[in-house]
């Protein structure tokens, strides 16, 4: 009965689907989430806590958010031609973006790649193509993906920026000459432009079909929920349409003011992940059967000996420590795991656990 029930009331694309898991990481060193592992020190608490003192939530928040979005445009260099929509992270950007097409649409991006374009496109019931970035560069494949424009003219391309999970920036010319072969939008996905000295913020005012898009959560804010896409006024002006009054509560807007304004505190963190970033590189590198790729992100793709990801995942976590496996995904991701850069004595807990497994 219930079964008949579901399957009238719902899509099929809905029952297709697998919910998005996360794993369970009490008790564990957390190194699966590319979050920035750093809080703040007591004073900066003590003056956050006494600016959301008299936040009024009982009243709705600014539907705008235009305080916040005055800042984050100026925080990002946001060209003054462009506008931005802000989000409840920037995965509801990528599900209000995928709304708005029509139902064939066509949608494209590599792989391996974030896995939300993916899951929000067929739970529209949108076409979804993923075309494989090159073996061991994870470059994207350029000759492919003009090809593929040419045959299905994808109305969006998501190209992350550095790459989830590969933690790669791809060829810059590569990605120019798809926003100009593109019959739609291209979104350059900068989830971790904090760690990467490279952005495409500065040719928004020359492209009409670029939007960037960017997120305060690996900067160190995941909990707010936040993310932002700047570009064309007129596109944005689409797209606010479908986005939910109210979508950034006032918690939200008013911590992420506050911390936009006290910038030094995220730059002294990123810097100390990026430092720690090439340390584990060098570590993963020196141990046997392992194969680390460079990174311009907050984690690191590492392969494993064939068939040992698993194995090896399961030993770390056994050993307190909790990255995340990819190799279930397949494809260039077999035997491949992942590790976000905690702080320092927790890559140490990481590094170490890792060298005793692969040393049994
Ligand atoms: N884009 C990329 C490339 C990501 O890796 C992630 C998160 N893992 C997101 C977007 C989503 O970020 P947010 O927390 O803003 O929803």
């Amino acid at each position: 009965m219930t079964q008949d029930l579901i399957s009238t009331v719902f899509r099929k694309e809905v029952l297709q689907l697998s919910a998005y898991k996360v794993a369970e990481a009490k008790n564990l060193i957390k190194l699966d989430a590319m979050e920035n592992p750093y809080t703040w020190p007591e004073n900066i608490k003590h003056q956050w806590l006494e600016t959301i003192k008299d936040c009024a939530i009982n009243r709705y928040p600014d539907p705008e958010a235009k305080q916040l979005a005055k800042t984050i445009k100026k925080t990002n260099k946001i060209p003054v031609e462009s506008d931005i929509l802000l989000g409840n992270g920037s995965d509801e950007i990528i599900q209000l973006l995928l709304m708005a097409l029509p139902p064939s649409a066509h949608v494209l991006a590599p792989s391996p790649g974030f896995v939300m374009y993916r899951q929000v496109a067929l739970s529209l019931g949108l076409n979804y193509q993923a075309i494989p970035l090159l073996k061991d560069t994870f470059e994207l494949d350029i000759t492919a993906i003009l090809a593929a424009i040419k045959q299905t003219q994808p109305l969006i391309i998501f190209l992350a920026y550095p790459n989830n999970p590969t933690g790669n920036l791809f060829n810059e010319q590569h990605i120019k000459s798809i926003i100009d072969a593109a019959d739609g939008l291209v979104i350059v996905d900068e989830a971790y432009a904090p760690f990467a000295n490279a952005s495409f913020i500065k040719k928004l005012a020359d492209n009409p079909n670029l939007l960037v898009m960017r997120t305060v959560s690996k900067l160190g804010l995941a909990g707010l929920r936040l993310g932002f896409i700047a570009g064309n006024k007129d596109i944005i002006e689409q797209l606010n349409k479908i986005r939910l009054p109210y979508n950034i509560n006032c918690l939200t807007q008013l911590t992420a003011e506050f911390a936009l304004n006290n910038q030094a505190l995220f730059e002294q963190q990123t810097q100390q992940i990026c430092k720690d970033r090439s340390l584990v590189l060098t570590q993963l590198n020196k141990l046997p059967g392992i194969i680390a790729y460079p990174s311009s992100a907050n984690f690191i793709l590492f392969k494993t000996r064939p068939k040992q990801a698993t194995c090896i995942f399961e030993a770390l976590k056994q050993q307190g420590v909790l990255i995340k496996n990819l190799s279930p995904q397949g494809g260039l991701l077999t035997d491949c795991l992942r590790v976000t850069i905690g702080k320092p004595n927790e890559n140490q807990v990481f590094l170490q656990s890792l060298s005793k497994i692969v040393h049994m």
